[in-house]
């Protein structure tokens, strides 16, 4: 506001803030491709976003897309999450989770670039947050503030069946990615605790719903553990599940967590897995993890700053997941209730 005078410019500078984000270290890899923010909020609390850069090639053009945060921590508490491991601390604000955005669209203004697409799969389960995230998704893609197009904003569930319907019932043409991880529930109930609430069976019916109302294909996200998710067994099930629907799977390799022992399936068994959706007609893709060595799953500079825990700790957790993912791999369901966060949800 350089029309005002500067002694009025600087009182406002001190009496105001125009930023969420207080402070905010980068840690950049891949040779620039990828830059990972850890902010601190004025209550102290970090999340995270991580701006990837990708070049143009034949057929595509160049994109930046930043993934942003839409909670501190998270209450589903997925056992090969970082986030999860942290817990959860708070729902952001809706200027919050808007404030990633413009950070990352400052960044790339002073190199002359413009940000093409925002990805809700930071840290948090968005549909737990539901009314800032639709907050938020609006103003994104008002034409009036950010103009991003709606089919350029993703955001991503764990299956929140209730979250689910409602954006399907808010009209624009908002990305749908569906963390599946599993496509029979004993596993899922393991991989995904919020699925002992809204078994794989409702989560994909909500999906096709919103298929079918949109017209917009559903993204299934599937990280692959070794030894846990990626049997022919469960590749099948998936087949099964899939077969015919309006969607894509993309299959990413596990990016290692401290807290766990488990670790992505080797590449011959992702194409294998692969292999198997494709001849059920189900398009997927392979994507290759980015940003591994400054930790960029989902709240891993996070956890890094909340400190390692105590190796007693770490066995316990893992004798604790192992038992359970045995259990469920016999076909076991569990009979833990579900996350208790999600209880008074879409009751
Ligand atoms: N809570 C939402 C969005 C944030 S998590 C959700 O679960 O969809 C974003 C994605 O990162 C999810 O698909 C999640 O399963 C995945 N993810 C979490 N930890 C991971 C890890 N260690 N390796 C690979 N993917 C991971
Ligand atoms: Fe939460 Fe998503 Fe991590 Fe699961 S994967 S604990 S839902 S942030």
């Amino acid at each position: 506001m350089t029309t005002l005078p500067s002694a009025l410019r600087c009182d406002l500078g001190s009496a105001f803030r125009f930023d969420t984000l207080d402070h905010t270290d980068l840690q950049v890899s891949d040779g620039g491709l990828t830059e990972k923010g850890l902010h601190r909020l004025s209550d102290g609390a970090l999340v995270e976003s991580v701006l990837m850069h990708f070049p143009a090639r034949v057929g595509h053009r160049e994109r930046h897309t930043v993934c942003i945060s839409s909670q501190a921590g998270c209450a589903v508490g997925c056992p090969f999450c970082a986030t999860g491991e942290l817990g959860f601390t708070r729902d952001l604000e809706t200027a919050e989770i808007v404030d990633q955005v413009r950070h990352a669209a400052r960044r790339l203004a002073g190199e002359g670039k413009r940000l093409t697409n925002v990805v809700l799969m930071g840290m948090g389960e968005p549909l737990l947050n539901l009314e800032r995230v639709v907050e938020a998704v609006t103003a994104l893609s008002d034409s009036e503030r950010f103009a991003l197009g709606a089919r350029h904003i993703t955001v991503s569930t764990s299956g929140v069946v209730p979250g689910i319907r409602r954006l399907t019932a808010l009209g624009p043409q908002f990305t749908l990615a569906i963390s599946l991880h599993a496509a029979r529930d004993p596993l899922r109930d393991v991989l995904v605790p919020l699925n002992r609430r809204w078994p794989v069976a409702e989560l994909v019916d909500a999906a096709r719903e919103h298929a079918r109302t949109t017209g917009r294909r559903i993204s299934y996200e599937v990280t692959l553990i070794e030894g846990i998710n990626d049997t022919d067994t469960d590749a099948q099930a998936m087949a099964e599940l899939l077969r015919g629907d309006l969607c894509h799977v993309n299959l990413i390799p596990m990016n290692p967590v401290a807290h766990t022992s488990w670790r992505a399936s080797p590449e011959p068994t992702i194409e294998r897995f692969a292999a198997r959706l494709r001849t059920a007609g189900i398009p997927v893709t392979i994507r290759r993890s980015r940003g591994q060595e400054i930790g960029a799953a989902c709240g891993q500079l996070a956890a890094e700053h909340a400190g390692e825990p105590s190796p007693a700790v770490v066995a316990r957790r893992r004798d604790l997941l192992l038992r359970r993912s045995a259990a469920a791999l016999r076909g076991e369901r569990s009979i833990e209730p579900p996350p208790a966060a999600i209880l008074g949800v879409g009751a």
